[in-house]
């Protein structure tokens, strides 16, 4: 991007957020930072205001109180769209889309060129996206005819082919088959590492503690929002679900 930047400048900031659909509050007075490069999962239950508060930080729901800020400016009125590449949980809207993985991916381009304008270096950034993602072999094959997994990667060369630099998963891997979903974490782990940010909304505990540097448990609250390692050691696990949870399936743990 052509936008200057340094490592460690903030990429969202929620300050003093409370938001609901209804008069009760779903989120409440939520604040934390998100840097540049970092690598942060979202856990909680289901109905904890995950999305919600993911919709909050992409601007694409007001607070009622509090304010959302995304690359410093108010999160509503960002218009830097290509800067984002979000990946939702079912990476289905492309599912009766005739398209092929390639065109897919070139579609990250066109906020950069503009609508059928492609060049040459445009083929060579949609092919280097492809490869990032391991999905050169299948740039000519329809999306619909790709497995969950496949699918997600297409999604996220996409997100590479318009040089964004923040990651937003919605529960990614719901659907994609056992062997795949390491891979996938792999990667997400080899862009952060190419300096990406990467935001995950989770329920696989495990991929949360192998992968992510930072956790933030939400249960309308924040319950904890600090280095994984001490969140494995914490209780806030357990008092976010109102209940004992083990971290490898068993109840009996932690
Ligand atoms: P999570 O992603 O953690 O499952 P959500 O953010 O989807 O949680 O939901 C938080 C709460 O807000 C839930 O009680 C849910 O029923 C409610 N909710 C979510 N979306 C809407 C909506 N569009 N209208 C009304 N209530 C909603």
């Amino acid at each position: 991007n052509g936008a200057a930047r340094t490592a460690g400048d903030r990429v969202i900031r929620l300050s003093d957020v409370t938001f609901g659909y209804t008069a009760a509050p779903v989120v409440e007075d939520v604040s934390l930072d998100i840097h540049d490069g970092e690598y942060v999962a979202v856990v909680g239950p289901n109905g904890s205001g995950k999305s919600t508060l993911m919709q909050i930080m992409l601007g694409l729901l007001r607070p009622d109180d509090g304010e959302a800020r995304l690359f410093g400016e108010p999160a509503h009125s960002f218009d830097d769209g290509q800067r984002i590449g979000y990946v939702s949980q079912h990476a289905s809207a492309a599912k009766e889309m005739p398209i092929t993985v390639r065109e897919v991916v070139r579609m990250g381009r066109f906020p950069h060129v503009g609508f059928g304008r492609l060049g040459a270096e445009d083929d060579r950034i949609v092919d280097e996206a492809l490869a990032t993602v391991g999905m050169a072999d299948f740039a000519d094959r329809r999306i619909t005819k790709l497995s969950g997994g496949q699918r997600q990667r297409a999604f996220i060369a996409r997100a590479l082919a318009g040089e964004a630099d923040l990651l937003v998963l919605d529960e990614p891997t719901v659907g994609v088959d056992a062997e795949s979903v390491e891979a996938f974490y792999d990667l997400l782990e080899s862009l952060n590492d190419d300096g990406i940010t990467v935001l995950l909304i989770e329920h696989d505990l495990g991929a949360v503690t192998d992968h992510a540097e930072r956790v933030i448990c939400l249960n309308r609250e924040v319950y904890f929002d600090g280095p994984t390692a001490e969140f494995v050691d914490s209780d806030a696990l357990a008092r976010a679900f109102g209940t004992a949870v083990g971290f490898l399936g068993g109840s009996e743990k932690r």
